[in-house]
């Protein structure tokens, strides 16, 4: 099986109240292990695939052979989006964004007030399921979203931050009240790793 999933950093009520712990739980043992099943499952047969990283796949679904390039694309997606969803966030409230972030931050989008309210708006704006993501592309910081497990790797932008916005991943906690998941979210960011991604990014 060449894909696994990863390593939770944090217990699944680590980010209580924000997120409760049911959803944690159900969130990666079922939704994220599911879509690591069904990737491995949609490449068995297709040895040269399963050499390839998960980066390459999403790269190039349309070389994909048909018969499967929709299922690594909701899979390979699904997994590529959680894993970074799980590692952008953290336990510990509050972390500080380093200085050569915000400002980057502050210069494209005037004010991590306004950052907030587009992201806001864009992910309340996504009708039924998908992602909205911070992204570096082309060189510029930019907010948008995504249908389903489509992430911004597929189109050659280089995710930095990525909110789930699919029922999933806040009904038993917020029912049909996104906004307030959205908001609460903002607290569990760790800007830490999203600096690291972000220097990454502008170093590739
Ligand atoms: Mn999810």
């Amino acid at each position: 099986m060449p894909f696994e999933l990863p390593e939770l950093p944090y217990s699944y009520d680590a980010l209580e109240p924000k997120i409760d712990a049911k959803t944690m739980e159900i969130h990666y043992t079922k939704h994220h292990q599911g879509y690591v099943n069904n990737l491995n499952e949609a490449l068995q047969g297709y040895n040269e695939l399963q050499e390839k990283t998960l980066d390459e796949l999403l790269q190039n679904l349309d070389s994909l052979p048909e018969a499967i390039s929709t299922a690594v694309r909701n899979n390979g997606g699904g997994h590529y989006n959680h894993s970074l969803f799980w590692e952008t966030m953290t336990p510990r409230e509050g972390t500080d964004i380093p200085e050569k972030l915000q400002t980057a931050l502050e210069v494209k989008f005037e004010s991590m007030d306004k950052l907030k309210d587009l992201f806001k708006l864009t992910a309340l704006g996504r009708f039924g399921s998908g992602w909205t993501w911070l992204t570096l592309s082309n060189g510029e910081l930019t907010v948008y979203s995504t249908p389903n497990q489509d992430n911004p790797i597929m189109q050659g932008d280089i995710p930095l931050l990525g909110l789930d916005v699919w029922e999933h991943a806040y009904y038993l906690n917020y029912q049909n009240k996104r906004g307030d998941y959205i908001d609460a979210w903002w607290s569990l960011v760790d800007w830490e790793k999203v600096e690291e991604k972000y220097s990454a990014a502008l170093n590739s």
